[in-house]
């Protein structure tokens, strides 16, 4: 970086900052060209089928295809930015970001800091070893050490059982690399929201099978929400609302679900 740029640079985060603490407004928020708002939602980097990068490096999944729909629906304009799960949620609060998707369980504690929409999607929480090995239960955790995703609530739920069940944890940022840590032997399991882990199984070819799944009433699995910085932005959380409710009546949520969520129904 040249010295004007790095210049430009401080100026920049300096104006960021100050934007960040006069509040009002969201900071992350810009001008499309046509002179409507661009909301910048953060979103978590890899986490089929709710968002994931393609070959050609577009995203997909639930989250990306019902925010789209949504937004269409709204008539507002957004940009994505993918930057991990525990990322994602330090950009709204930070105010680097207007609002976050990301398979994000709407939880008492994170209501505390942040404002949900209504529940998009139920999920229960799992913990999944090699397919091929002999870890079998939980029992058969002890004395191991198993790998966890940061911030998640499949970690909190393994924080919650470690004790019971003996075992050491390790933390990793992003669902891919904790799964290679378990198929490369490092960790024995891992521990994972269950419709990722059951996708990533079934269409990732990741050779893990699932050891224990948490209660479908247990704290840790909580449905998914749309989240904003707590009181900072009303509007979008009932623009999320209002087309939620749109896309689920007029069939747009069913048909987006049907598309990665295959049922035996
Ligand atoms: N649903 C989990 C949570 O909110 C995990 C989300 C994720 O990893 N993207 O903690």
């Amino acid at each position: 970086m040249k010295l004007r740029q790095i210049g430009t640079a401080i100026a920049g985060a300096a104006l960021a900052l100050s934007l960040v603490a006069c509040g009002g407004s969201p900071a992350a928020t810009g001008t499309s060209s046509n002179g409507s708002t661009v909301y910048k939602i953060a979103t978590d980097t890899t986490f089929a089928p709710f968002e994931y990068a393609e070959a050609n490096g577009n995203y997909a999944g639930i989250d990306i295809e019902l925010l789209d729909a949504i937004a269409k629906d709204q008539g507002f304009e957004y940009k994505l930015d993918p930057v991990g799960f525990d990322a994602a949620l330090q950009n709204v609060q930070s105010g680097q970001a207007d609002g976050v998707i990301a398979g994000m369980s709407i939880t008492d504690k994170r209501k505390q800091v942040f404002d949900f929409s209504e529940p998009y999607y139920n999920a229960t929480v799992c913990a999944a070893a090699k397919s091929d090995g002999d870890v079998k239960s939980l029992d058969d955790l002890r004395g191991k050490n198993v790998a966890i995703k940061t911030g998640t609530m499949s970690a909190s739920w393994a924080q919650s059982l470690a004790e019971q069940y003996g075992f050491t944890t390790t933390t990793f940022d992003t669902s891919d690399v904790m799964y290679q840590d378990v198929l490369a032997g490092n960790s024995v399991a891992c521990f994972e929201d269950t419709p990722v882990m059951s996708y990533a199984i079934t269409n990732g070819g990741v050779a893990l099978h699932i050891i224990a799944e948490s209660e479908e009433t247990s704290e840790f699995a909580a449905p998914y929400g749309f989240a904003v910085n707590k009181g900072t932005n009303p509007d979008l959380i009932k623009k999320f609302n209002d087309g939620l409710a749109n896309v689920k009546k007029d069939g747009t949520y069913d048909k987006i679900i049907s598309k990665y969520v295959k049922t035996n129904a």
